[in-house]
This record gives structure tokens, C-alpha cells and sequence, in this order.
């Protein structure tokens, strides 16, 4: 076989030995494809149908061994390195050109103890697996709201779902993680193990190590009320109005979101969806109303197991569609929200595009129950779609990852996450966005003329945060392995 062109962290081209090659793919239990092979171009494809990049190498790693030995082959080689979860990051970040794409998709075990209630998974865990074996139990940790999103990029990112609200973010429920640093080494980070790194993995995204396996803490979830309701989409004023009602006086054990969309036959409406995860009797009574003030187009919501919930969604978010999402925060939905709103979905470019509200006030209280991790004088969220500070390290920083979804539409080409980190300068008091108080790192993905996509970085990670990271190697957002060498602080 030819020599493999590869990219360098340089970014310059270069090409391996075809004897290198051979001998790090007889290294993997796994299989490892490069070009060519059967299942390569299955295997370098995510949810988002925008992103087409071909890496060299495509490790699928059959087992923490196996990622330990990618990890060291990218490092000897200098390669660009991608870690592919359940591939729905939309940026695309878990597939690379040129480089090693870690593909954790065949580990796939979940093992639940029902006694402890806790759950061990895999990384290429989904969802929709996850639910399936805790629900046998009749258990759940919060998730996403989309079965087929994979656990790792979700829990590494925070995570929010239906259950949020009551029991805190996916991260919050985290008990401990496997990993493998950038060094080739794994190791276990909990609270009382690599506690900082701990620290890091829980919101910090994908930029600390390769997470092998992820253990939670479980709760007595089901049956839920829930479902969706659908309205014409000439009353969408009073949907979201009734929406603003609903969620004002929320208790926690409702989560519920607004949507204007167009349905498979092309009829617009305005719906909302919910769960309530108490009592079915306080949930028929919280969410009848919604099912009364007019006369809807679907009407799916009533008593159900949180399965249902947790896969009613799945069919509006297909594989292989090319997205754009972007998102904001709102304090308030006020009326100037609701008519903005409407206009904008009034006339979408597409019928995949939709505008979505998701209600996620109160889920530092969530935390505050479910996470043994201090989050005094964290600031309460925004009540609206967004969030506020998840928790604060015992340094005083506090991490805000931005991630709702206001409008989602299909075609175009600009994405753009952000990551707000805010910095305390003194402990003991809330952080406040405000100059000085707040930092910005924009992770984008711009569109080149030629439609390529590129991500970048506008600005490194604050001084403190290398600190507390200081014993971990980190992989960045664009895949490329980097070691903080900072002494000790
Ligand atoms: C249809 C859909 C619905 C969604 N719904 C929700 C929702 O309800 N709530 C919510 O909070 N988010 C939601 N998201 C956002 C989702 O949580 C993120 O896109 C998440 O990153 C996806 O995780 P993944 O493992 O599937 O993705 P991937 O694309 O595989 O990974 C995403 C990022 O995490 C990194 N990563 C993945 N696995 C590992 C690992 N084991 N170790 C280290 N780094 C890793 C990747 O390198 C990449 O940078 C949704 C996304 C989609 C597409």
C-alpha cells in the first residue's frame, strides 16, 4: 500500500510509512480504516451533514487500551486528533482532515446498579442505550432531549434534558470518569481522585483527555406527564403567551419547551412540549389547561413512560441534514420575544427551520440538590432559554456554557458555539458578566468561499483555568493535542 498523506499539528502536509501504519494498526484490538477501506466513509460521517472531512486514520476503539495507544501514536506523530462520541456535535468537532479520528462509537456497554443507583457507560454510549437499561430499573439521570445524541459530547458540555431542572445538568449527576490524558495515561477523576480534572470534564467540554467511560448517579424517574401539543399557527401569539404563563410559576419538576415548526405535511403550527417528572395526578393537573384553550392540531400529551419523552423528538432531528443552529438568552419572554419570534418563523427558508424556546431557569437548584460540588454564591440562571453560572471551583471561577437553542434552520453555512467564562476575581460573591468580569472564548466555524468550514479560537484559556489544569494535558477544541506545562501554582 502507498505512503498515507497526513496533516501535522503544523498544519503543514506529510505522509507515513506504510510500515507504521501496519504496526500501529496490529497495536488496536479495534479495527482501524484509512481510505478506501470498507466502512471508512460510514464511519467519517456525523449527524451534521455539513461537515465532510477525511481524516487519514479512523481508530475504532474497541477499549480504553485501544484509546491510550491513539493517543500515543498521535502524540509520537505529531497528528492532528479528533474523538468522535456520538457524532451530534454540530461544529463538527469530533471529525478532522488529515489527522486520527478516535471513534468511540463501537463501546457501547452500560452497566446500572440498582442498589447504589448508579450507571456505568461507555463514551459511544447514546441516549436513547442509556435509557433503555436505567428505565429497566426504573431509574434515569438526566439527559439529552434527543435519544441519538451521544452521552460523552452531552455530559462533557453539561448537558441539559428533560429532568434538568429537578436533578441538575447531566455533568452534575457525574460520578466519576475514566480518561485518557494526552500523556497516553488513564486514569479515574472523581471528587476525591484528579479532583481538578474532575473539575474540568464537568462542562469543560472535550478538551481535557479521552473520557473512556462515564459513571452517574440515578434517580426514580417515571411514569412522567408529557408529550406535545400542536396549535394552528395563527394563534402562535397566544401559545407563546400561555408558554410564559405556564413556566412562571413552574415547579422543578416541569421542563417544558416552545417551538413554532412546520409539520411533515407542511402545516405551520405552534406547539409546546413538556414533562413533568412528580406526581401523574399534579402533572394532568399542571398541563390539562394546554390542551384546552383552543382546538389543537396534535395533541400528544398525557401520562407516559420517560422513554417516550425522550424519543419524541427524534424524528424532527434526522441524520445527514446540513444545520445551522444558533442561540441566545432571555431573562424574560415578553411580548417584544413572542412577536420577534413569530416574524422571524413566519416565513422560514425552509420547512426544517424552526424557532424553539427551552425554559431552563432554576437549574443551579437542580445542581445545588444532585451535585455534591459547592455551588455557593452561584448566580441564579437567566429564566429563559440560556443559563447562569453551573459551579464554582474551590479557585473561585465559575463556568457558564451558553448552549440553547432559540432559531434552528436547515442550508445554511455559518455556525457559531460559544463558551463564556466567567472570572471571580474574589470568592464569596456571585460572578457578574461585565467588563472585566467577563471573558469570551468563540469557538466558530466560519464558511470559506469554497464552502469548507474552519474553526477557531479568539481567545486562549484564561491564566487561572491553566492553573487549575496544570497536572492535565489537554486536547483542544480543534483536535489538537497541547500539554500545560505551567508549574504549580
Ligand atoms: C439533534 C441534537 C439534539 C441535541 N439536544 C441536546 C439537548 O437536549 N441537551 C443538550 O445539552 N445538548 C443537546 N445537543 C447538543 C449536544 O449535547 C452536543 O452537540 C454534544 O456535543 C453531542 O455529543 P456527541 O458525543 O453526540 O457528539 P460528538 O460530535 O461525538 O462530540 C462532541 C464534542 O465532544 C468531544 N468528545 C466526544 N466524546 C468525547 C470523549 N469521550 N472524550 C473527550 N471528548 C469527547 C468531541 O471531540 C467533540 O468536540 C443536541 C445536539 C443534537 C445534534
Amino acid at each position: 500500500m502507498a505512503e498515507l498523506r497526513i496533516i501535522k499539528n503544523s498544519g503543514r502536509e506529510a505522509t507515513l510509512p506504510d510500515g507504521v501504519v501496519e504496526d500501529f494498526k496490529k497495536s488496536l484490538r479495534g479495527r482501524l480504516l484509512r481510505p478506501g477501506d470498507d466502512g471508512y466513509e460510514g464511519a467519517r460521517k456525523i449527524w451534521n451533514g455539513m461537515i465532510d472531512r477525511r481524516p487519514a486514520l479512523i481508530a475504532r476503539c474497541a477499549g480504553a487500551a485501544d484509546v491510550a495507544r491513539c493517543v500515543d501514536f498521535a502524540r509520537a506523530e505529531n497528528l492532528v486528533l479528533a474523538v468522535r462520541g456520538g457524532g451530534h456535535g454540530v461544529a463538527g468537532n469530533a471529525v478532522c482532515d488529515g489527522g486520527l479520528m478516535i471513534d468511540l462509537s463501537v463501546m457501547r456497554t452500560v452497566r446500572v446498579d440498582p442498589a447504589r443507583r448508579t450507571a456505568r457507560a461507555d463514551a459511544g454510549v447514546t441516549w436513547g442505550e442509556f435509557d433503555h437499561e436505567t428505565q429497566a430499573f426504573g431509574l434515569a439521570t438526566p439527559g439529552g432531549q434527543v435519544s441519538t445524541t451521544g452521552i460523552a459530547g452531552l455530559t462533557l458540555g453539561g448537558g441539559w434534558g428533560w429532568l434538568a431542572r429537578k436533578y441538575g445538568l447531566a455533568s452534575d449527576n457525574l460520578l466519576s470518569v475514566d480518561i485518557v490524558t494526552a500523556d497516553g495515561k488513564l486514569r479515574t477523576a472523581s471528587d476525591t481522585e484528579h479532583a481538578d480534572l474532575f473539575w474540568g470534564v464537568r462542562g469543560g467540554g472535550g478538551n481535557f483527555g479521552v473520557v473512556t467511560s462515564f459513571e452517574y448517579r440515578l434517580h426514580p424517574v417515571g411514569p412522567v406527564v408529557g408529550g406535545f401539543v400542536f396549535y394552528p399557527f395563527a394563534i402562535a401569539r397566544d401559545v407563546l403567551q400561555r408558554y410564559r404563563e405556564l413556566t412562571r410559576k413552574a415547579p422543578d419538576e416541569l421542563a417544558a419547551d416552545a417551538a413554532l415548526l412546520t409539520l411533515p405535511d407542511g402545516t405551520k403550527v405552534a406547539g409546546i412540549a413538556a414533562c413533568y417528572c412528580g406526581t401523574v395526578a399534579e402533572g394532568e393537573r399542571l398541563l390539562g389547561p394546554l390542551k384546552t384553550f383552543g382546538t389543537p392540531v396534535v395533541d400528544q400529551l398525557g401520562p407516559t413512560s420517560y422513554i417516550s419523552v425522550q424519543t419524541m423528538l427524534d424524528a424532527s432531528y434526522p441524520s445527514g441534514l446540513q444545520q445551522y443552529w444558533k442561540s441566545s438568552f432571555l431573562r424574560e419572554v415578553d411580548d417584544k420575544a413572542i412577536d420577534t419570534m413569530i416574524a422571524h418563523c413566519t416565513a422560514p427558508a425552509s420547512p426544517m427551520c424552526h424557532g424553539l424556546l427551552e425554559f431552563q431557569a432554576g437549574w443551579c437548584r437542580g445542581s445545588r440538590r444532585s451535585s455534591r460540588h459547592r455551588v455557593r454564591g452561584a448566580r441564579r440562571p437567566a429564566r429563559f432559554p440560556g443559563s447562569g453560572v453551573v459551579r464554582r471551583s474551590g479557585r473561585g471561577q465559575a463556568v457558564c456554557a451558553v448552549g440553547a437553542r432559540v432559531l434552528g434552520s436547515h442550508g445554511a453555512v455559518l455556525h457559531r458555539w460559544r463558551v463564556r467564562q466567567l472570572s471571580r476575581k474574589r470568592r464569596g460573591r456571585g460572578g457578574r458578566a461585565g467588563p472585566g468580569g467577563l471573558r469570551e472564548r468563540e469557538v466558530s466555524t466560519t464558511a470559506r468561499p469554497e464552502g469548507a468550514v474552519r474553526s477557531q479560537e479568539s481567545l486562549p484559556p484564561e491564566p487561572e483555568h491553566q492553573a487549575a489544569r496544570r497536572d492535565a494535558v489537554s486536547i483542544t477544541r480543534r483536535g489538537r493535542i497541547a500539554a500545560f506545562d505551567r508549574p504549580a501554582a
